[in-house]
């Protein structure tokens, strides 16, 4: 097999035609702002596509989350509760904010945040008042048992949807089970404007804190008067257009990266791995990352240091870097599962809690990180194209 010609992306933008046209008319008509149609209509777009009252387009899912955190009055040294496993713009803002994120541990039914090990959590840390739950990869968290733990404990939910959106869990959008959620538009990101994420609430206060917040925080009055700190956070017109344009095309982007999905489970059956796993009978996920998970059994041996890996190949055995590695070959890009936010340098002193409590031994989250991988999700692969991907990663367990 030769290495393709074209590389094969993880998750790449996929445009359709009609973010042009939106773009061109924010031109013409010169709201080349913060302000505008497309603002207000990817708004209402999302708003009726999620299910929530209100939807505040913002530069970023990043900028959605501080503003989040923000809302949930998160003070100097508070304690907050976030996913392990998930990329580090979720636990960030908490940071902005002075809070102490604390992490939870994933389970492995869907690897997200473990509702056991929340509850353990609230055990060591009476009082906590927030936590940030994110969805992995597309794959729904156990939504509903993680929202009863923080009710019964009082807590604010931060639903962190920035991979999910578009998923549903017991038929209910994802992005609407915290008090607050997010959603973002990155480029990589199953819909995107190149940029930009929203802020989804129910509550009417909490959106118009955030319309403010983001504008610089403008009182009512003839001059730029201040009674709060205000942030530059608001969605450009143009970025809008881009998103307008794309949302009627989620659900074909949902059909595209499952049918990817099928494809790669098919493909490696006999194989020792399997694939990032969900529930079908309560939850369907976007499935915008296609990851699988090497049996321990088929593991070579490898060793993850802070900036470089290593492994020792094995006939019949591999790991994630040789099979990242062997891709890189073919021109196909694949990543590693996102790192773990406790085994981050910047979080090397935050406890991290498992099921048994704080951490001692190897965790979960850990766990998946050391035998997983993503692999590429791209919903402009053809079938050829991912069955020589499926062949290329089977040829690693020879
Ligand atoms: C992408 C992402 C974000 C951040 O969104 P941006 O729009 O890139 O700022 C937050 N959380 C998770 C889990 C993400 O994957």
């Amino acid at each position: 097999m030769t290495r393709f010609e074209n590389k094969v992306w993880l998750s790449s933008p996929t445009m359709h035609g009609d973010e042009i046209k939106y773009i061109y008319e924010a031109y013409e008509t010169n709201w080349m702002s913060t302000i505008g149609e497309n603002i207000n209509e990817a708004e209402r777009l999302i708003c009726e596509l999620v299910g929530c009252k209100y939807a505040v387009a913002l530069s970023s899912g990043t900028s959605a989350l501080h503003l989040a955190v923000k809302l949930s009055g998160v003070q100097r040294g508070d304690n907050v509760f976030c996913s392990d496993l998930t990329f580090s713009a979720t636990v960030n803002p908490v940071v902005y904010e002075g809070g102490n994120p604390i992490f939870i541990d994933s389970e492995y039914d869907t690897w997200n945040m473990d509702p056991v090990a929340l509850e353990k959590a609230f055990e060591l840390y009476p009082g906590t008042k927030l936590v940030i739950v994110a969805n992995l990869y597309g794959t729904p968290a156990k939504l509903d048992e993680i929202t009863a733990i923080c009710e019964k404990h009082g807590a604010t939910v931060i639903e962190d949807a920035a991979e999910s959106l578009g998923a549903t869990y017991k038929g209910k959008q994802t992005g609407t089970f915290g008090k607050y959620n997010v959603i973002s538009f990155n480029g990589n990101k199953i819909i995107t404007g190149s940029s930009g994420g929203m802020l989804l609430t129910d509550d009417f206060e909490a959106a118009t804190k955030v319309r403010k917040w983001s504008t610089q925080s403008r009182e009512n009055a003839p001059w730029y008067q201040h009674e709060e700190i205000g942030y530059n956070y608001r969605m450009s017109n143009v970025i809008a257009g881009v998103v307008r344009g794309q949302i009627p095309y989620l659900e074909d982007h949902i059909a595209r990266k499952k049918a990817i999905y099928e494809r790669y489970k098919e493909g490696f059956k006999g194989l020792p791995v399997t694939m990032n796993p969900y529930n079908p009978a309560i939850m369907e996920p976007n499935f915008w990352l296609s990851c699988m998970l090497i049996d321990r059994k088929a593991m070579c041996k490898q060793a993850l240091g802070d900036l470089e890996a290593h492994y020792i190949s094995e006939p019949g055995k591999t790991c994630p870097i040789e099979i990242l590695e062997t891709l890189e070959k073919y021109n196909v890009e694949g990543r590693p599962i996102w790192k773990p936010m406790h085994l981050q340098p910047i979080y090397e002193n935050n406890p991290i809690i498992t099921r048994k409590g704080e951490k001692s031994g190897i965790c979960i989250s850990e766990d998946i990180f050391y035998r997983g991988l993503c692999l590429p999700s791209d919903i402009k692969m053809s079938s050829d194209v991912q069955d020589k991907i499926i062949d290329i990663v089977k040829s690693c367990f020879n």
